[in-house]
């Protein structure tokens, strides 16, 4: 059978399983959406460490503070 509704159903791009909904972006793990799974247990980590980088950086930047 073909799907016909190809908005409803997506792949993940961080494990390539077809996921419903709307997804979640991936980036910076992976280009394009990925399932609430990866989001959660990779994405969000990847976000959050990647914010730390740029603060501490911003702090050795400027000696200062
Ligand atoms: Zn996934």
């Amino acid at each position: 059978m073909i799907t016909r509704k190809r908005t409803l159903t997506r792949r993940c791009a961080i494990c390539g399983k077809v996921y419903y909904g709307f997804g979640h972006v991936a980036e910076p793990v992976a280009p394009g959406r990925c399932c609430d799974r990866c989001n959660a247990e990779q994405v969000l980590p990847e976000r959050r460490r990647a914010l730390r980088v740029v603060e501490d950086g911003g702090r050795k930047a400027n000696p200062n503070v």
